[in-house]
């Protein structure tokens, strides 16, 4: 797994795809009442840290507001670029853990991903005690052939497996594709106002490795 920047390019193309994701939610409708779903964006300010800066810029969170009166309940697409709230980009908080994990070395991932080495802990704690006990990664791990991605390696092992079905799948940036077919598969994460998140992060998408 090579070195990795983030750049312009790259979000603006998850920005893309998260608009498709968010029109398609916004098709079905309000979930509490059937009521029609106006759009209600909103901007943010994530955090790019070192490796992510060009991402700074992908500011719009698209959001959904019930308009039907009684109802009004919001309604949070998944979302490949935020996840949920935490400030930095959900590529940031996925690429500095895997280079944890690489390098073996918290306070130096920490330092080459600019990301503070608190932050960094909280978030290895995270995939490791938190994230495998979630629905998605439940689901997720279902989906792929044996042996499924190591549970004590995560995220890496998923990014290593993504990585490795998009090489055989003739990629030509097979860790870009891995990464974006990550932010997918961690789509459903990133929001919890939409129940079934899966189908409108996976839509006609292949799942990589699986099936
Ligand atoms: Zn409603």
């Amino acid at each position: 797994m090579g070195s990795f920047r983030f750049g312009l390019e790259f979000f603006e193309r998850l920005e893309k795809v998260d608009g498709a994701i968010a029109a398609a939610v916004a098709a079905g409708g309000c979930r509490h009442c059937q009521g029609p779903l106006h759009w209600g964006n909103y901007l943010r300010k994530p955090r790019g840290g070192l490796i992510a800066g060009g991402g700074e810029g992908s500011r719009v969170r698209h959001s959904l507001c019930c308009g039907r009166r009684g109802c009004r309940k919001r309604c949070l697409p998944p979302s490949l670029r935020f996840f949920g709230r935490r400030v930095y980009l959900e590529a940031v908080v996925v690429w500095a853990s895997v280079m944890a994990l690489l390098r073996r070395c918290l306070g130096e991932a920490a330092e080459s991903a600019g990301v503070p080495l608190r932050t960094l802990r909280r978030w290895a704690s995270w995939w490791r005690n938190i994230f495998p006990a979630t629905a998605t990664w439940s689901e997720l791990r279902g989906r792929f052939v044996p042996p499924v991605p190591e549970e004590s390696e995560l995220p890496l092992s998923l990014l290593q497996r993504l990585e490795s079905t998009c090489e055989s799948g003739g990629a030509r940036d097979p860790t870009c594709e891995a990464m974006v077919l990550a932010a997918r598969h961690l789509g459903p994460l990133t929001t919890a106002s939409v129940t079934d998140a899966t189908r409108f992060v996976r839509a006609g998408f292949w799942v990589g490795g699986a099936e």
